[in-house]
């Protein structure tokens, strides 16, 4: 590779994997220093002054940032450069078009930092109308890159159709279980404004999560992630309000001494096996929405001893009680992505 000691980018030899092998303009994208950690999580904790390289003062630019563009591809065989056309650029993403278009109007010379370079050649890619070569599949990490990039560079619309594909291919790999990948899922059906995926992976978070969401590094928006936690605790709250009111009532009945007595201490030793009493913090750690109606589900009776009672039936909880704790579902019914949509 010829050297370029003055620092000025080179002419770049036209290539057909260019977006546009005669744009006007060279885009240098350098990958995470963490090689192969291609995740958003790399990317958010870079902060928004920093994150993919925001155009910033020639004060404040970092040594590498005023390497050039060869002695970053010297340095880093991972450090890609695509020749693009800015007039695309422009009308494609609102972080181009204001990078472009404003202070730094002159750039023809762009460098992007923190981001997968294989990613931000696919939406390079879209964004200048090669559909060809764009991926009809991609992996769910992948797509998670993507949809980082897409909030970014603010290109939703320019990339909506692709999204949709690559969701419906790996939308059967959801999984009914809180974890990565399905902070991921909650993540790209936000971006890719899919209101059934958004809709499905926010209720396995409320339902299947222990303990207030975790994120794993993804940036969800706050509001979504706090909307979650908020209704996961109201639906454990009314749950356990059901069993607390059903325990007062067994302690105050006035019916069959018997009989009441038996229940409230099969009912009091079974929250407290699980538990469930004394009441678990607020935050209920540890516990999953399903999984806990599961163990109430399973509450037993002291039966056989009281079959001759005619005060008391023999239910463990009677339907009044079951009728409240299968109310406090409707609190865990998974989040509207319209309520999300002005969060960026
Ligand atoms: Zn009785």
């Amino acid at each position: 590779m010829a050297s370029n000691a003055s620092g000025n980018a080179p002419p770049l030899r036209a290539s057909h994997e260019d977006p546009d092998p005669k744009g006007d303009t060279v885009l240098t994208v350098i990958p995470p220093k963490k090689t192969g950690t291609y995740t958003p999580k790399v990317l958010i904790s870079m902060q928004d002054e920093s994150i993919l390289g925001t155009p910033a003062s020639p004060q404040s630019r970092s040594p590498e940032v005023k390497a050039s563009p060869d002695d970053l591809l010297r340095l880093d065989p991972a450090v890609r450069r695509f020749r693009v056309s800015s007039r695309h650029l422009i009308l494609a993403s609102g972080y181009f078009e204001q990078r472009l278009k404003g202070y730094w109007s002159e750039e023809t010379d762009l460098k992007i930092t923190g981001a997968d370079p294989n990613s931000v050649g696919i939406l390079l890619n879209i964004m200048h109308g090669r559909t060809r070569s764009v991926p009809r599949r991609v992996n769910l990490d992948q797509l998670t890159d993507l949809a980082v990039l897409v909030d970014y560079f603010q290109c939703l619309e320019t990339v909506q159709a692709f999204g949709d594909w690559w969701m419906e291919a790996l939308k059967p790999s959801i999984q009914n279980e809180y974890y990565l990948q399905t902070a991921r899922w909650i993540y790209v059906s936000w971006v890719f404004r899919n209101d059934e995926i958004f809709n499905t992976v926010t209720r396995i978070a409320q339902r299947k999560g222990k303990g207030d969401m975790i994120t794993f590094g993804i940036p969800i928006p706050p509001s979504i992630k706090s909307c979650i936690d908020r209704q996961r605790r109201l639906a454990f709250e009314r749950v356990l309000s059901a069993l607390q009111d059903r325990q007062k009532h067994l302690e105050d009945s006035d019916g069959c001494f018997n009989c009441s007595s038996a229940f409230l201490g099969a009912l009091i030793k079974q929250m407290k096996s699980r538990g469930l009493y004394p009441a678990p913090n607020t935050s209920f750690g540890g516990y999953a929405f399903d999984e806990t109606l599961d163990v109430i589900s399973e509450f037993v009776a002291p039966t056989h001893l009281f079959n001759h009672c005619t005060v008391f039936d023999s239910g463990m909880l009677p339907s009044k009680t079951r009728d409240e704790i299968k109310y406090a579902e409707n609190y865990v019914l998974g989040l509207r992505l319209k309520d999300f949509l002005d969060e960026s």
